[in-house]
């Protein structure tokens, strides 16, 4: 195995293994080679935990994946036609020998822009000052020592209006500091660190975390509190019959065990902080936040995932049972992913609710990730999987 691919397995797997830095699908990494001629990056609809030498990454033309982003007949389309576009466009930048359909991130013209390694994950720890009103100001404080400050990118919606907009901050950030900026904080998304190698990539990503976690408040570990295998039931019952009524689906439910579940559900605001999507990710696998459920009664469920599937989006996959604690709706393979969106959601929520307010998707943000959403899978079903 070459080295630039080697590097991006082993970074790919050693920040993907662990769910407060990235949860399911989400994240991505690149390594581009020696040469400066192409880049690996992870495959789209991978878990960067399960890439390995043969599978879960495509190798692109760096040039043709750049061009994408300079060119002016794209940005003219509209938005739908416009990433459906780029889309294929990554897609004939491949240049290497994989016969399966496997897309390339969709922010692969993004890495392209940045150093030769590449990491973008949804960190909790991050996460909290990235939604929280105040969040900017404390990172900069926080920061302050940096060689090179990092760059913050204000909320843009992800795919090529984000490539683009990190591509012209790029540009302003080399003029004004002299160097490239190796840490980016995204706003209601999540952390981008590049660097010359995938060890000081790596190195950044651990310190940020780090530093970032030094100033959080973390839940005190603690054995989950037991519940009545009865009312564990009960509250899986109650779900299942919602999903039936509203969808006609008898989906899998899930309970979940956690102590820190448990503590957010004790706080007093808990309900309150549970509003809005933080993140296209929580929109994107767990259909926004847990739902705070305190009787158990299928009829009012029902009624708000009707509501949501009528609005075009899709129905909760999370909720906090009193007394009981999570019950994550989804397949076997999902259902653990839910789980772990719902842990960083509300490590998110609790900090960024101590910093001000938590700030969350508005409504046309989260109308075009559950559109780009869909567009993005509806194409995966055209190219015949
Ligand atoms: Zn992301």
């Amino acid at each position: 195995m070459n080295k630039a691919l080697a590097d991006l397995i082993r970074i790919s797997r050693d920040t993907g293994s662990d769910p407060t830095l990235v949860q399911g699908g989400g994240g991505n990494t690149s390594v581009k080679t020696a040469d400066g001629k192409y880049m690996y990056i992870k495959a789209s609809g991978t878990a960067l935990k399960d890439m390995s030498s043969k599978a879960g990454w495509r190798r692109l033309n760096i040039d043709t994946a750049r061009s994408v982003v300079k060119d002016k007949a794209i940005a003219a389309m509209p938005p739908r036609k416009r990433e459906l576009k780029v889309v294929d466009r990554l897609l004939e930048a491949c240049d290497d020998n994989i016969k399966i359909e496997a897309r390339p991130s969709v922010e692969a013209h993004l890495h392209a822009w940045l150093d030769t390694a590449v990491i973008h994950l949804h960190p909790s720890s991050a996460g909290a000052f990235v939604n929280a009103k105040t969040g900017r100001a404390r990172l900069d404080k926080l920061f302050k020592n940096e060689k090179t400050p990092p760059l913050w990118v204000p909320y843009t919606d992800p795919g090529y209006m984000l490539a683009k907009r990190i591509a012209r901050l790029v540009q302003r950030y080399r003029k004004d500091h002299r160097a490239k900026p190796q840490i980016l904080f995204l706003e209601k998304h999540g952390l981008f660190v590049t660097a010359p190698t995938a060890d000081q990539a790596l190195r950044i990503v651990r310190r940020v975390i780090k530093l970032c976690n030094s100033k959080l408040k973390h839940p005190k570990k603690a054995k989950p509190k037991a519940v009545a295998p009865r009312k564990i039931e009960e509250a899986k019952r109650c779900i299942a019959a919602a999903y039936a009524r509203a969808l006609r689906q008898k989906p899998q439910t899930w309970h979940y065990p956690n102590a820190a579940i448990d503590q957010f559900m004790a706080l007093k605001n808990a309900k309150k902080m549970l509003t809005g999507s933080l993140t296209p990710d929580e929109l994107v696998y767990a259909a926004g936040p847990a739902v705070w459920i305190e009787k158990l009664d299928p009829e009012p469920i029902a009624r708000k995932l009707k509501a949501q599937v009528k609005a075009g989006k899709k129905p909760s996959a999370a909720f906090l049972v009193k007394e009981v604690g999570l019950i994550a709706v989804g397949t076997e393979k999902m259902a653990p992913t839910v789980r772990d969106i719902v842990l960083y959601s509300i490590f998110i929520r609790t900090n960024a609710a101590k910093m001000g307010s938590i700030m969350t998707l508005n409504k046309r943000q989260e109308d075009f990730i559950n559109n780009w959403e869909s567009e993005a899978f509806r194409k995966k079903l055209a190219a015949g999987k």
